[in-house]
């Protein structure tokens, strides 16, 4: 697909005198980010069908190299084709395709600057949403927020798309690979699109935990020790299977 891409490219360039790429196309798409695009959007398809988004809500990038492959701006992810492919460099210009990238590039970004990330997904889950309107930090009810670096905090309200909610993101998760995002949803990173899609989908079981657990009348959850915390991110890190 990528090289029938290339094909037509080449094709385009030469009818247009050879004068190298047109404006607004870009350069052609690699081998590799054309996988990295197919996985990206099956990503995104699954943050719908899981729940965890409803309509274009949400967006999802990844890293190839020093390009970063990013969902559109307002498309239904069902509806998204390898033509859409669209990839901006680490300072937010487009080098690939010609759709809007998602509103959120300011978020994502700064994540790819500033930690080891290969993947980041935003998403707007109903639970951790709720719990990012009632509490500066997620209770440390499950030992599965150590699989995080510990409890998740919730970043500062700022409206979507801007630096500063993407300022206020990086602050929260600082020693994190996830938080939530005050009035908003969540962000969570790793370094495949499935363990960035796996943090998410955690962080959103947990916070409907709390919010089940701290809902019966009379009695308030018991609390994980930060020291309990800590011991479990360091055991789940032999965690599963050896490879
Ligand atoms: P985009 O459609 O621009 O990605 O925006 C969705 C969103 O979640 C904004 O916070
Ligand atoms: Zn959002």
């Amino acid at each position: 697909m990528a090289e029938q891409r290339r094909d037509q490219r080449g094709e385009r360039d030469a009818r247009e005198g050879g004068q190298g790429v047109p404006e607004g196309w870009g350069r052609g798409v690699s081998a590799e980010e054309a996988q990295a695009w197919e996985a990206l959007v099956a990503t995104a398809r699954r943050t719908v069908a899981d729940g965890l988004v409803v309509g274009t809500s949400g967006n999802v990038s990844v890293r190839v190299g020093d390009t970063v492959l990013v969902t559109p701006s307002g498309l239904p992810y069902d509806r998204l084709t390898p033509d859409d492919v669209t990839g901006v460099d680490l300072d937010g210009r487009q080098v690939l395709g010609t759709l809007v990238p998602t509103s959120e590039l300011p978020m994502h970004l700064a994540v790819y600057r500033t930690t080891d990330a290969r993947a980041v997904v935003h998403t707007h889950a109903v639970h951790a949403t709720a719990v990012s309107t009632l509490v500066p930090e997620l209770p440390a009810i499950h030992y599965m927020a150590g699989a995080l670096g510990g409890p998740v905090r919730v970043a500062p309200y700022a409206a979507y798309g801007t630096d500063e909610l993407a300022e206020n993101m990086l602050h929260a998760l600082a020693d994190r690979t996830a938080c939530l995002l005050q009035n908003h949803g969540t962000t969570a990173y790793g370094t495949t699109l499935d363990q960035a899609y796996d943090r998410t989908a955690q962080l959103e079981w947990m916070c409907r935990l709390w919010l089940t657990a701290s809902s019966v009348p009379g009695l308030s959850p018991t609390l994980l020790s930060p020291e309990q915390l800590a011991e479990a991110g360091e055991k789940l890190r032999g965690y599963g299977q050896r490879r």
